[in-house]
């Protein structure tokens, strides 16, 4: 197996393996404000991308990120699968098309998927969904300089979630709670978080990645 081989596995199986092992906190969380699901939904997905694993870590990066997000939408369900499925639909077809992998790649292609998840879930920032962690973080890579990115963004990712938790839901299912809604974290802004944070402990073990 080559290098880019291993490299593309390991990305992918890191983001499934610390989904799937939330899955139980993020099904409470959506017991909270939501039906109970999304731990569920998202770890169906994510076994079923590890399932798909040999097919998929010999693709190049960008198929292979396109291909987690096809079964994603395949498996998830809820409001959150087409949503997640599309964040790496788009993210793919970005890398996919990129001569060079560079930071403005990224980007470029987070603008695109939180552009494209607006559209599909008629929702915004401040809403207590998993764009308020999905933006920041995006905000955060545009604007940081200098070493030690990747730490940043799992704190600010943190963060973010953590900030969900006193905002009102005004879209998804928690926003037929209203006021209830408060006092929860987002379950589906906790997913985002460990999507990232995985992503950024995934690139911080590779040498050189992090400047
Ligand atoms: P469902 O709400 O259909 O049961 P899940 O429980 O799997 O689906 O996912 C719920 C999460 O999806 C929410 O916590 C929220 O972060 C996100 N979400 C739901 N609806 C939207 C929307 N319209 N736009 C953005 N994110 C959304
Ligand atoms: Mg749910």
């Amino acid at each position: 197996m080559r290098a880019n081989d291993e490299a593309t596995r390991e990305l992918i199986e890191a983001i499934a393996n610390v989904v799937i092992a939330h899955t139980r906190e993020l099904t409470e969380l959506d017991r909270a404000i939501g039906d109970a699901d999304h731990g569920v939904n998202l770890e169906r997905g994510f076994k079923a991308v590890l399932e798909r694993m040999d097919i998929i870590a010999v693709m190049p990066l960008g198929k292979a990120l396109s291909e987690v997000g096809l079964t994603l939408i395949r498996f998830v369900g809820g409001a959150s699968g087409p949503l997640y499925g599309k964040l790496f639909v788009t993210i793919g077809r970005h890398v996919e098309g990129a001569r060079v992998l560079s930071r403005n790649t990224f980007v470029e292609a987070g603008e695109d998927a939180i552009r494209v998840l607006m559209a599909l879930g008629k929702s915004d920032v401040g809403q207590k969904t998993m764009l308020d962690v999905l933006v920041p973080v995006l905000d955060e890579l545009r604007s940081v300089r200098g070493t030690a990115v990747l730490g940043l963004l799992r704190r600010r990712a943190s963060s973010a979630a953590q900030a969900t938790v006193p905002m009102l839901a005004r879209t998804g299912r928690a926003a037929f709670l209203g006021e209830r809604s408060q006092g929860h974290m987002d379950p589906g802004a906790r997913s985002s978080e460990l999507i990232l944070s995985a992503v950024c402990h995934h690139l911080e073990s590779r040498p050189g990645a992090d400047t």
